[in-house]
């Protein structure tokens, strides 16, 4: 499957793991083939998993922590050699199909990811290996567009946040062509309109306003909002910056191929990265806000969906306020 070039150096932390997904309160959904075979685990432990698991058919947490977490921090089912659910096999590793073609990656909310994508000196890569592919003509554009997007937040001689305003700008053009049923590709004159920096501020109440899994990051949004009233520029270092530019791409632009909205999936994007730095540029340690912010948000559907509203309805959404919150 196509992967980013980084994918293969994952490697689980496990006790080592100071926010072990097994404790950070999510709800963990367990696929029909894994509960039929729990329903046969046998013994002590057989019994101890099934006691474990909601009539939804999710693995009930005690005091935000998975029930099968033995006190070393290590996975009971693993320890029991037990095939896992779906979902704990697979995280933090990512999947989307798009027909025959799946695209693989790994997500930022693990720390053990996150340290890997951040601290990745090197140009990331797109691997693909694989004969699988998708003619779909929107497809087609979109992973074009894509390459041409990497090209311009890969080009070192620019300053960061003047990548993802070209970025940006490109999305406005690739989204006219999508909106004209136009699928052939097209030639990009880059054009940076960026005119007076504008703080995040206006954008940090529409966070508040999204479901919240940690305490932490509630008072961390709080503290933020504040702080953003009073600052002038944002500062981002600019190899991390443009890994985390190439991840949100990766990760999102092609699922406009089911919604027709590329620039929705540009802006949220970059609008991950602005809150990721401001996040840093208040906290420091940027892993751990990167790490917490696509705990909150990208593992959220509900919380991105409202995102994407919000880039229709609100004011501050608007191109031409958006572009000036990318300084
Ligand atoms: S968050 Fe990542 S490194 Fe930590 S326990 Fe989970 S998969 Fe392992």
């Amino acid at each position: 499957m196509t992967h980013p070039d980084y994918y293969d150096k994952f490697k689980c932390i496990a006790d080592k793991c100071v926010h072990n997904c097994c404790r950070g309160g999510w709800e963990i959904e367990i696929d029909d083939e894994a509960l039929d075979r729990f329903s046969k685990l046998p013994g002590e432990f057989g019994d101890k998993v099934r006691a474990s698991i909601s009539p939804e058919n999710i693995f009930i947490h005690k005091h935000g922590e998975c029930p099968l977490l033995s006190p070393e921090g290590k996975c009971e089912m693993v320890l029991n050699g037990a095939e896992l659910c779906v979902i704990c096999d697979e995280y933090p590793r990512f999947t989307e199909f798009f027909g025959d073609y799946a695209e693989r990656g790994i997500s930022l909310s693990c720390e053990a990811s996150a340290d890997i994508i951040l601290h990745k000196k090197d140009k990331s890569e797109i691997i693909f290996d694989t004969a699988a592919d998708c003619d779909e003509p929107i497809f087609v554009l979109l992973k074009k567009a894509r390459d041409d997007i990497f090209a311009i937040l890969q080009d070192r001689d620019t300053d960061i946040f003047k990548r993802m305003r070209l970025a940006l700008d490109y999305g406005r053009h690739l989204q006219d062509r999508i909106n004209e049923n136009n699928f052939k590709s097209f030639e990009y004159t880059p054009s940076d309109t960026f005119s007076n920096h504008r703080s995040l501020s206006e954008i940090i109440p529409v966070f508040k306003e999204l479901s919240i899994l940690n305490k932490e990051w509630a008072a961390m949004l709080e503290k933020l909002e504040a702080d953003e009233q009073s600052r002038l520029r944002h500062t981002l270092d600019p190899i991390i910056g443009e890994q985390l530019a190439v991840y949100f791409v990766y990760r999102y632009l092609l699922k406009a191929a089911f919604d027709c909205d590329a620039f929705a999936k540009l802006k949220f994007s970059f609008l991950s990265v602005m809150m990721i730095a401001a996040l840093a540029n208040s906290f420091g340690n940027i892993e751990e806000c990167a790490r917490l912010y696509s705990v909150e948000i990208e593992h959220s559907e509900e919380n991105i969906d409202i995102i994407y509203d919000e880039f229709l309805f609100n004011d501050a959404f608007y191109h031409n306020n958006f572009i000036n919150i990318i300084s």
